[in-house]
């Protein structure tokens, strides 16, 4: 596919172009035009246009606009997927999962639009005041620049996306360069469902590029990012004055706490799921397992029974269950974190080998010590960390042991410290007796420390991408 720019409504192609490969074996997939500071420029001036048109929709009508982009997309889900796939090189299981998430994050965005709504405020409530009537409203921002990472392309474009235009706002999209093919397809859907052209932008290209003018132009009133920690630090120091939600990365940690010795088969094979997920490239990917000493050889025995059954191999055919990390670059990183693990003492379980550039076995390493990278950093690749630990208190000091607080999880029949864990982990959402990993697109969804900024969620969302405007009447 020969992709392109969109801005104003119409396709813009460049010379110069980016290569977009299958990282399961490297085939050209596609190219994006390489964008530059003047295409950010034209994005902004086309969404200030669209942004008056797009605010003059009735609520009812943006509603309808987002509701049928759901249902083009859930009819041309198969189509989609496959994108996504050749793309992101998740198996076509997890594409499949994806386009029915973006289905529903589009839907829950429509509902929204019908509740953008402020309450009165009671200006009679300071001493001295009488005879004035008032409300607050909730009103646009204006023109929205939304960066997306590559690992969830559709779905998290959709999470920016959707909210911002049933507030009433205009975006210029600046996805992933590894996966941008996915996100032009889906602003078509969105212009052919109802919404102005001018109101729905795609700039492609280098974020250093097209993604830094997009973040310095004045007249973007915010920056919504998701994607690493680093990436996200630059564009706030670059960007300015305006209004910034970071969803960045982490290393989530979940509990196994002493009683769960019944259960915990059904536990180590979730936590498998969900370190294993996407070649462990989800922002919650279980990366760091506590388990009680009790149960420590009983767990490992059961996650590495469970690992050895996964399929590692082609994502485009029905029965793989780990495809590859997104290039070569990324697989190396990985396999350089599990040798200087080992290198300090950690001992690997299973997995642990590289079978091509981009595939790597899913891979469970025990007793790592906390210097080591593979605790410290954000692995994204399928490497799970398995320390033991003596205590609730040792297991919440370990999960807070992080620069990153975006979800944790713990798995116990003890209510009080359930509690405990929810009251003193330092993250955005905690699961309990579930791994971390467990998110449903409605509810609110951020993180604290390093993993960012703000909460999405389209209700959520909507709140951040709206401002407070304060109206009052002298009735006197
Ligand atoms: P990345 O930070 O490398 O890139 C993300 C986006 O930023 C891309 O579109 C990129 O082109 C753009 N970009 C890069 N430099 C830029 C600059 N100077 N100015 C403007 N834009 C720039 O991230 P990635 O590798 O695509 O994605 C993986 C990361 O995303 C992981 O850290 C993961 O945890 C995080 N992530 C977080 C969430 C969440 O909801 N918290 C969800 C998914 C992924």
């Amino acid at each position: 596919m020969k992709g392109y720019m969109l801005i104003g409504g119409k396709r813009v192609f460049k010379k110069e172009e980016i290569e977009i490969h299958f990282p399961y074996d490297g085939s050209l997939v596609g190219t994006i035009p390489r964008g530059d500071e003047k295409d950010a420029q034209l994005a902004v001036e086309a969404a200030k246009i669209g942004f008056e048109k797009v605010k003059r929709m009735t609520a009812y009508e943006r509603f309808r606009a987002l509701e049928r982009a759901a249902r083009i997309i859930s009819r041309r889900a198969q189509e989609f997927a496959e994108l996504l796939t050749l793309e992101v090189g998740k198996t076509i299981k997890e594409a499949m999962g994806e386009v029915g998430r973006a289905v529903n994050t589009l839907t829950l965005s429509a509902e929204e639009a019908k509740r953008v709504l402020g309450e009165e405020v009671r200006f009679d409530a300071a001493p001295g005041i009488s005879g004035k009537l008032g409300f607050y409203r909730r009103v646009p921002l204006g023109v929205i620049g939304c960066i997306t990472p590559f690992n969830f392309p559709l779905n998290l474009t959709c999470h920016k996306v959707g909210p911002a235009l049933a507030a009433g706002n205009a975006v210029v999209i600046k996805p992933s360069e590894n996966t941008s093919l996915t996100v032009i397809k889906l602003a078509e859907v969105l212009i052919e469902a109802g919404f102005p052209p001018e109101a729905v932008n795609v700039i492609t290209g280098y974020g250093e590029e097209v993604g830094d003018a997009l973040v310095r132009n004045p007249e973007v009133r915010m920056i919504t990012f998701t994607g690493s920690v680093e990436t996200g630090k630059i564009i706030m120091s670059r960007g300015g004055l305006k209004k910034y939600v970071m969803e960045l990365g982490s290393n989530a940690g979940v509990y196994v706490d002493r009683d769960q010795k019944e259960r915990l088969k059904e536990v180590a094979e979730k936590i498998a799921r969900g370190g294993f997920a996407l070649a462990g490239q989800v922002c919650i990917s279980v990366q760091r397992v506590f388990v009680h000493t009790e149960l420590f050889n009983d767990f490992l025995k059961e996650v590495r029974a469970f690992t050895k059954t996964l399929k590692v191999g082609d994502p485009r055919e029905e029965t793989t269950d780990v495809g590859p990390v997104i290039d070569k670059g990324a697989a190396d990183r990985i396999m350089e974190w599990i040798e200087e693990a080992v290198c300090r003492g950690a001992e690997i379980v299973c997995g642990g080998k590289r079978l091509s550039d981009t595939l790597i076995e899913p891979t469970i390493v025990k007793n790592v010590p906390r210097n080591a990278k593979l605790f410290r950093g954000e692995v994204f690749g399928p490497v799970i960390v398995v320390n033991e630990v003596s205590s609730l208190e040792e297991a919440i000091e370990g999960v807070n042991d992080s620069p990153y607080g975006l979800q944790a999880g713990i798995f116990t029949n003890d209510l009080k410290g359930a509690l405990k864990f929810a009251d003193e982990v330092e993250c955005g959402g905690i699961m309990v007796n579930e791994i971390p990993t467990f998110r449903v697109d409605q509810m609110p969804y951020g993180g604290v420390k390093e993993s960012g900024i703000g909460r999405e969620g389209p209700k959520f969302a909507v709140e951040e991408m709206t401002e407070i405007k304060t109206i009052c009447f002298d009735m006197n």
